[in-house]
């Protein structure tokens, strides 16, 4: 799945939204979040965003991995 990293933060342009397949990805109190258990890894997002916010996850650094714990907190899933 992709996710979002702090540039969203800054950013939260939101035009990943538009171009998302699957209608996955979601505004948040502070960033937009892509629900990894819908995201079927299309790349769209990666794109479309203004500031380079989104990542794959087998891509992403050990700093970037709290994002992903928060985007599977704001879907519930763990
Ligand atoms: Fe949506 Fe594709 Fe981005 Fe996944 S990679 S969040 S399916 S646009």
């Amino acid at each position: 799945a992709y996710v979002i990293l702090q540039p969203c933060m800054e950013e939260k342009s939101g035009d990943c939204v538009e171009v998302c397949p699957v209608d996955c990805i979601e505004e948040g109190p502070d960033q937009f979040y892509i629900d990894p258990e819908i995201c079927i890894d299309c790349g769209a997002c990666v794109t479309a965003c203004p500031v380079d916010a989104i990542v794959e996850e087998y891509e992403m650094t050990p700093e970037d991995e709290p994002f992903l714990a928060k985007a599977e907190k704001f879907y519930g899933i763990k």
